[in-house]
């Protein structure tokens, strides 16, 4: 992390927890952040809890003023039509949500989702003012022909083309392999990719863009371990799955600057 970038702290809860549990979680993450006195102005802290939790998870962080962000897991390309279980952008951004999740590899993989529809789901975001997170990232076969920055680098760079209106994003690397396996990244081969993925956005869009994204790294994530990746300056936070459905173990990732000598 640098000091110019916010970090920024990601639960993606994937398909679980329904809409009383996450009541239940949100509740107690944003208490037990608050008893350690968590300075969100220094680490952003964002769940991202399944479509029909979220308009109960924006009550809550309204009425109870928490500082936590809110973001979906998906959107749709379209904005409104005969598109049959897609949810629009628009109807995310009326719920509050500031990010979505973009090219989850488990979207890649399971809903076949491609460059092209990843390209048009990010434009679908910046029409509608939403952050989107972009997930990047190797499948262990890539790995081994490819090296680890050649398919992530070729995946910004075709969600990121072509755009005529570009707001803010994030870009989460998260090697397929790494994800719910317990087997991570090193540090060192996380900040190796941040800097692949900074330079290509650079290239496709301007050095200054480049320079305010934030680059997260995502698998297999810890309270143990995530000190290590944001330790780097080219990592900017984390996006994390398993551990974020267990409160203890997310404000311990949350709280990752305890750990390091700032
Ligand atoms: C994820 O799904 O984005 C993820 C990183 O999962 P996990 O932390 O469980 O590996």
């Amino acid at each position: 992390m640098t000091t110019e970038r916010v970090p920024f702290i990601a639960g993606n809860w994937k398909m679980n927890l329904d809409h009383q549990q996450a009541i239940a979680l949100v509740q107690k993450l944003a208490w037990t952040l608050r008893d350690a006195n968590h300075d969100y102005s220094k680490t952003e802290v964002a769940v991202f809890p399944p479509f029909t939790d979220l308009r109960t998870v924006q009550t809550l962080i309204d009425a109870e003023k928490f500082e936590l962000t809110l973001g979906a897991q998906d959107l749709s390309q379209h904005d409104s039509g005969a598109y049959t279980g897609d949810v629009s952008g628009a109807f995310l951004r009326k719920l509050e949500v500031k990010y979505v999740i973009i090219g989850h590899s488990e979207r890649r993989m399971y809903h076949a989702e491609n460059d092209e529809l990843i390209q048009a789901k990010v434009a679908a975001a910046f029409r509608h003012d939403l952050v989107p997170v972009i997930c990047v990232g190797e499948t262990l076969e890539e790995l081994e022909e490819q090296g680890q920055s050649f398919i992530p680098v070729q995946q910004i760079k075709a969600a990121l083309a072509n755009h005529s209106q570009v707001g803010e994003f994030i870009v989460a690397y998260e090697p397929v392999w790494a994800i719910g396996t317990g087997q991570v990244a090193t540090p060192e081969q996380a900040a190796e990719v941040a800097v692949a993925i900074r330079t290509a956005i650079a290239q496709t869009l301007t050095p200054e863009i480049a320079e305010k994204t934030r680059i997260l790294y995502g698998g297999s994530v810890k309270a143990a371990n995530v000190a290590g990746f944001l330790k780097s300056p080219e990592v900017d936070g984390v996006l994390v799955g398993g551990a974020s459905l267990q409160v203890e173990e997310f404000s311990g990732i949350a709280r990752f600057l305890k750990h390091l000598a700032l």
